[in-house]
């Protein structure tokens, strides 16, 4: 067998995304809104079903507004044009083709608590379906983004110490909830290069993986799964890789798992992205993603099932096969539908399966 992952997200339909607009404008109730988010997961779970060969499910985090800010009252990302001036909250830009700015922590929301977990919705997968499950937290070094200027009476090292508790319990909120694996997402581990080409934010993010990490049990670090990506929004990254300075810097950290990307980092990099990780990896277990985001055009499984073989060759051992992001981090990018990305998971288990045979690993 061939591990595999889902990354987490999936694109949301039309009319929760609606929804999703309405409760943001104030126009739409939250009860009423959790109904249509029981109605999508019930949906996802019954399409992941029909996937034969599929190991491990997800909501799809279609409870999630985005999975950067999930855990604010109202955890809302601003899409906007690129390089706009006078922005206040920290922003990613995707390419100079648009933008997400995060909200901007404020004294009324001290101390900083998160106001909504990873788990809130699993209860609901769990009605729905008896497969293994995999829930998603997003990393601290993200949550620290949202702590802008000083506050007035709450310093940052003390924002620190409560995001590093609250993302531990987050994870372990996962576990206790029944997750087989809790895949924690650090996009910004590649574009803190792309702002710091020294390395020393990279490393302060690795650092605070590290601190929520201290607070883990072994058994617990086992089942997290740490993700980066060069970005997953409106078919746009919002970095090009840089997988030689990133990679290395992750795979020190005391995670046991990874999650890395590389088909979308285009195949004559292949050799050179393995060698990479091969070099670092000291005994840990790496999930890459073999089917890209990126690419409108679903990957046929004999291409999928090549790509895992020259994957084992190099690296000596199989790897996890996964995608290389989620299909829809934000829940308005309207350019992805749940249709495609269903597909896409379907040829990475038929690739998976197809690997698993030709190296004889069933
Ligand atoms: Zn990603």
């Amino acid at each position: 067998m061939i591990k595999q992952t889902p990354v987490g997200s999936l694109p949301r339909s039309p009319k929760l995304q609606e929804a999703y607009n309405a409760f943001d404008d104030g126009n739409l109730k939250k009860p009423e809104l959790d109904k249509l988010i029981d109605a999508e997961i019930k949906d996802v779970v019954t399409e992941y079903e029909k996937i034969d060969g599929n190991p491990i499910i997800t909501t799809g985090e279609v409870e999630k507004p985005n999975f950067l800010t999930y855990f604010l009252e109202k955890g809302f990302i601003k899409l906007g044009k690129p390089n706009q001036s006078g922005r206040k909250g920290f922003t990613i830009e995707f390419e100079g083709h648009h933008a997400r700015e995060m909200a901007v922590l404020q004294k009324e929301q001290t101390p900083f608590k998160f106001a909504h977990y990873g788990d809130e919705w699993l209860s609901t997968l769990k009605k729905y379906s008896k497969k293994a499950f995999k829930a998603t937290v997003i990393a601290p070094s993200a949550v620290s983004l949202i702590y802008k200027d000083e506050i007035p009476g709450y310093p940052k090292d003390q924002f620190i110490k409560d995001l590093v508790n609250e993302c531990a319990k987050d994870i372990k909120k996962c576990i206790a909830s029944g997750a087989t694996e809790v895949g924690m997402d650090m996009t910004e581990a590649t574009y803190a290069m792309k702002v710091d080409k020294t390395g020393k934010v990279l490393n302060d993010m690795v650092g605070l993986v590290d601190l929520v990490c201290a607070q883990l049990s072994p058994e617990e670090l086992n089942k997290v799964t740490l993700h980066t990506c060069f970005g997953a929004d409106n078919f746009t990254n919002h970095n090009y890789s840089n997988f030689q300075d990133v990679y290395p810097a992750l795979l020190k950290s005391k995670i046991k798992n990874f999650h890395l990307p590389f088909a979308s980092l285009g195949e004559g990099n292949f050799e050179e992205i393995l060698k990479c990780i091969k070099n670092n990896i000291n005994g840990k277990f790496v999930y890459l993603g073999f089917v890209s985001h990126l690419a409108k055009d679903v990957e046929l499984p004999k291409r999928i099932a090549e790509r895992i073989e020259l994957a084992t060759g190099v690296l000596g051992f199989t790897p996890g096969v996964s995608e290389c992001c989620g299909y829809s981090p934000f829940c308005n990018d309207l350019t992805t539908t749940r249709e495609w990305a269903l597909e896409k998971i379907r040829a990475r288990t038929e690739g998976a399966k197809l690997a698993a045979s030709k190296l004889k690993l069933n």
